[in-house]
C-alpha cells in the first residue's frame, strides 16, 4: 500500500515524496502561492494524519488535534532553491573522504515537523490564502521560506523535530499574541552531513563541515530534535493547524 510505504519510510526519501504528490507537476504559476486544504479521506491527508498520530501515541501528552490539514503549493523558484542545495550538499559530501551513502544519494532527505503559529484566518471557513502579516509566522515562512534570522532557533539553526508531538509542544505563544494558533509544519529537509554531539550543541554549531545537528536523540537512533544550519534545506509541504 502507498500509504504505508510513504509511513514506514521515515527517512523519507523522493519515493514517497512523489507518494504524497510533492514532486510531479502542478505546483502553481510562479509569484501565486497556494493552499489546498485536504479534506478528510484524502489519501494525502490520511498519510499526513498517520503521520502525526504516530508520535501521539509515544507522546504523553494528546493536546496535538488536527484541525485543518493544507497543502503548501510551492513556487518553481522555490522548489529550485532546494534542489539546488540538495545538489551543493551531495557535491560536498563526494569530496569528503568518508562516504555517506544517504548524502551522496539525495543529500540525506528527511521528513521533520516545524513547530510555530498561525494568527490570521488561514484554514477558517475555508480560507486558504496567505496574509501578508509579518506577525503570521506560517504565511511569512511559505512566501518568503525560512529566514535565517528569525527561525533561528538558540543562535544554532532552524529546529525540526522527527515527532509532531515534540514540535507541539516547543511552540510558544506570546502573550500579546493570544489568538495565534498552534501550527505544524510538514517539511521535506536535506539533512547532509549530521553532526550528533553529545553535549556543548552551541560550541559545535560554529565546526564547518557538518549541514546539520542532532539535538536530542530518541529511540531506534531516531534524530527526535535537528537543527538545520542553512534555512534553505527545508521545503514546507503541509501545515497542519491545530485544535486550540
Ligand atoms: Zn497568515
Amino acid at each position: 500500500m502507498k500509504s504505508n510505504r510513504a509511513v514506514r519510510q521515515w527517512g523519507f526519501g523522493l519515493e514517497s515524496a512523489r507518494d504524497l504528490g510533492l514532486t510531479s507537476g502542478n505546483y502553481g504559476v510562479d509569484n501565486l502561492i497556494i493552499f489546498t486544504e485536504l479534506v478528510e479521506g484524502d489519501s494525502s491527508r490520511k498519510i499526513v494524519e498517520i503521520i502525526c498520530r504516530t508520535s501521539w501515541l509515544k507522546s504523553e501528552n494528546h493536546c496535538g488535534r488536527i484541525e485543518r490539514v493544507l497543502k503548501v503549493h510551492n513556487m518553481q523558484k522555490t522548489l529550485a532553491r532546494f534542489e539546488e542545495y540538495r545538489e551543493m550538499v551531495k557535491i560536498k559530501a563526494s569530496k569528503l573522504p568518508k562516504k555517506h551513502p544517504r548524502c551522496l544519494a539525495d543529500g540525506n532527505e528527511l521528513l521533520r515537523f516545524y513547530g510555530t503559529t498561525v494568527v490570521c484566518s488561514l484554514g477558517l471557513n475555508g480560507s486558504s490564502s496567505l496574509c501578508i502579516s509579518e506577525r503570521c509566522c506560517v504565511c511569512r515562512i511559505i512566501r518568503n521560506g525560512f529566514s535565517a534570522k528569525k527561525e533561528l532557533k538558540g543562535g544554532i539553526g532552524v529546529f525540526t523535530t522527527s515527532t509532531s508531538g515534540r514540535a507541539f509542544e516547543s511552540i510558544e505563544i506570546l502573550e500579546e499574541e493570544p489568538a495565534a494558533r498552534k501550527a505544524l509544519i510538514v517539511c521535506r529537509v536535506i539533512a547532509g552531513r549530521v553532526h550528533r554531539p553529545l553535549e556543548n550543541i552551541q560550541e559545535m554549531a560554529g565546526q564547518t563541515g557538518f549541514d546539520s545537528l542532532a539535538g536530542k536523540v530518541g529511540l531506534y537512533s531516531n534524530i527526535e530534535e535537528l537543527y538545520l544550519l542553512n534555512s534553505r534545506a527545508l521545503l514546507p509541504c503541509f501545515v497542519v493547524i491545530c485544535k486550540p
